[in-house]
């Protein structure tokens, strides 16, 4: 892909300052919409001002987005600001109306980067426009979805693209709304290198406390800005309320974030490298053992509840002899695996232990 960088033009002019596109999840009122942007006008970094107008939400019954007409607030505010508008387009007809109030950047979401057929028609429907988009990760794991996407929209012309990555679902939600995964944009990245990558902490985090902190670590891994949701009264927001923020929250966030460009020694960068790398795979190693051990609890309720014993040998037999056969065909040694493998089901059936034998209920310790 032959990509015209959009980092300029998403960033306001303080050189080296990071991309942050701000705005609330959904446009709810003109004066909602108007009020953001001229408070998150304010913050230096802020060049784009982002509001949903489509909303696709998991179940019928939410606020779905007030449509079209939102369209005019965010044109208003495009002209009282000086902000460039980001708005979510999820089919063809969303398109021709964003292109039609001059929207500025269209990103598609999240539930729309997974169907190609919608991909494509919105790929078509953006031919011989000179708008920039940004494509979010779709809500799965899956790297050439998301890369799919991206080549489908360039493939229609558009070589202002960039990605947008807001984390992946996950069926038990715990310390994420949506797990990072961070080895997935990293490996798009290394792929694409001239790629614009923004994360989208508020999707990720899905709550307002590790904003912060998942920036920093975005930034750190060299994205090239944020999109955080930012509403005038989080607390009345009519999605997402949990994880937006008010502009004055806004402005201290990124006043906490420390800019480290040059993070690579210049002596031993190719040491660093992999050591980021390794930093990287434990933290998911550690993310996969905490739920692997939520699961053992919730087995350890079963058993309880169904009065069945912890040790059942026949299925750690089956656990042993199953991995130490993946574990050889990985080129892993047999070995280490067991012995890792041991200890997991050691401490395993300590909590099973400490659910099904303990007189008080465990979660009340
Ligand atoms: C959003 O940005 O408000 C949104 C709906 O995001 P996603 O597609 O990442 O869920
Ligand atoms: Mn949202």
């Amino acid at each position: 892909m032959n990509l015209t960088s959009i980092n300029k033009e998403l960033q306001n002019k303080k050189a080296n300052s990071p991309i942050v596109i701000a705005g609330p999840c959904s446009a709810e009122t003109e004066e909602q919409v108007v009020n953001t942007a001229r408070e998150v006008k304010k913050i230096n970094e802020v060049a784009v001002f982002r509001a949903g107008v489509w909303k696709p939400r998991t179940k019928p019954g939410s606020f779905e987005g007030v449509g079209s007409e939102a369209l005019k607030w965010l044109a208003t505010a495009k002209k009282e600001t000086g902000l460039k508008i980001a708005v979510e387009v999820a089919n063809a007809k969303h398109v021709e109306e964003a292109l039609n109030h001059n929207v500025d950047v269209l990103w598609v979401g999240a539930r729309t980067t997974v169907n190609p057929f919608t991909v494509q028609e919105i790929a078509d429907a953006l031919k011989g426009s000179n708008a920039i988009v940004l494509v979010k990760n779709p809500v799965n794991p899956d790297l050439s979805l998301w890369e799919g996407a991206i080549e489908r929209i360039y493939n229609a012309g558009i070589n202002k693209v960039g990605a947008i990555h807001r984390g992946f679902s996950n069926y038990a939600k715990k310390n994420f709304r949506n797990p990072p995964h961070w080895q997935i944009p990293i490996e798009l990245k290394r792929k694409h290198p001239k790629l614009t990558f923004i994360c989208d902490p508020s999707h990720i985090c899905g709550k307002t406390a590790t904003l912060l902190a998942v920036s920093q670590k975005a930034l750190d891994l060299e994205f090239d800005g944020l999109m955080i949701e930012a509403h005038i009264n989080p607390t009345k927001a009519l999605s997402d309320a949990e994880q937006q923020i008010t502009p004055n929250e806004l402005a201290q966030l990124i006043n906490n974030i420390e800019i480290r460009r040059n993070v690579l020694d210049v002596e031993t960068p190719n040491l660093q490298e992999f050591r980021r790398k390794i930093n990287l795979l434990d933290e998911e190693l550690l993310d996969i053992l905490a739920n692997r051990m939520h699961i053992a609890e919730e087995i350890g309720m079963y058993k309880k509840a169904n009065k069945i014993a912890i040790l059942q040998s026949h299925r750690w037999d089956e656990i042993l002899h199953q991995n130490a056969d993946l574990a050889k065909q990985k080129g892993l040694s047999k070995e280490f695996i067991i012995k890792i493998l041991s200890a997991i089901h050691v401490e395993s059936i300590e909590q099973q232990n400490k659910i099904m034998n303990e007189k008080k209920d465990y979660k009340k310790k």
